[in-house]
């Protein structure tokens, strides 16, 4: 990808009298095949799609259509905005987790595919028969707590993260997916805000995060797209990247009961350095470690001794 003046911008957008829905979609792609985006044309058809309120088949079927002059100015808005290199799921508002439309605002991290893989080792260790109660440290987006929410219909849920714009954007997503009355939204510092509820102490049976691991030095190396517009507060983790694990690894023994289990992503290179420190604290015991389709050790389980 690559940032384009303003000026040349503009000139790819320009329009000549009526706009049509064909010289829409040809604008929008001549822009952002210019700004390098690798996926132009659909992602062109999307914008559209998204600003002008029609599908794709319409823009293709009906080319010679006028596109009013309102709707003309929010597709240029949202084709000007990829083409600075915000994400799409930004402009457009959702990304898919788990098969879930999830709503998406800067503030929260983009949900990604590998976070799907915490789903897929929480499957694994929960039996039917359990009595749920979980905890999502660092909800974001709240990808998880509602994906918890709806794939075990009987678990009650506690998501907690210390971003305001986050709760409300997850909060939103539980009413959007209908599960809200099953996942309480907590605002502070990673479990802090459990410490408040006693009966909670020693009674959680799964509790996942996605902690931010990126190693502060190497934020300014993350793509573009991530650096400038995903907020740092949901990658830094610290000199090493591993600050939220050593924090966890501790702080979650006081809410898992034993035999409870602590689900997190990671980053490359990091599953070795996580064993070693629940080694030292020798309450932990590693069920599993999940690699994602690159081959990188992505999601690691740890089971509370008894
Ligand atoms: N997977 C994200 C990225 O590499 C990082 C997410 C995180 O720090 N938890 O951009």
């Amino acid at each position: 990808m690559i940032a384009l003046d303003i000026k040349s911008t503009l000139r790819v957008l320009q329009e000549e009298g009526l706009i049509t829905q064909a010289s829409a979609y040809r604008k929008g792609l001549a822009l952002l095949s210019k700004a390098g985006m690798s996926n132009a044309a659909n992602e062109t058809l999307w914008l559209l799609e998204s600003a002008l309120g029609i599908s794709r088949l319409d823009i293709h079927a009906k080319p010679d259509t006028v596109v009013d002059h309102s709707s003309w100015t929010s597709a240029k808005d949202l084709l000007l905005r990829r083409a600075s290199g915000e994400p799409l799921q930004y402009i457009l508002g959702t990304q898919e987790f788990r098969g879930l439309e999830i709503e998406v605002r800067s503030g929260v991290l983009i949900p990604r595919p590998e976070t799907e893989l915490v789903m897929e080792e929480v499957h694994s260790l929960v039996f039917p028969q359990d009595r749920l109660n979980m905890v999502d440290v660092g909800t974001g987006s709240g990808c998880l707590s509602i994906a918890l929410a709806v794939e075990f219909p009987d678990a009650k849920i506690l998501a907690t993260d210390c971003s305001e714009a986050a709760i409300e954007v997850a909060r939103s997503n539980a009413y959007r997916h209908l599960v809200q009355d099953r996942i309480t939204f907590l605002l502070g510092d990673l479990l802090a805000p459990l410490k408040q509820v006693p009966e909670l102490h020693s009674g959680i049976s799964v509790m996942v995060a996605n902690p931010p691991y990126i190693p502060t030095r190497d934020l300014a190396t993350l793509q573009r797209e991530v650096q400038d517009f995903e907020p740092h507060l949901a990658l830094d983790g610290g000199a090493d990247g591993l600050t939220f694990y050593r924090r966890l690894l501790r702080e979650a023994l006081l809410f898992l009961r034993p035999g409870g289990c602590l689900v997190m992503e990671m980053g490359e290179g990091q599953a070795s350095h996580i064993c070693e420190e629940a080694a030292r604290l020798s309450t932990w015991h590693i069920r599993n470690i999940r690699q994602d389709d690159a081959g990188i050790d992505r999601v690691i389980a740890l089971e509370r001794k008894g």
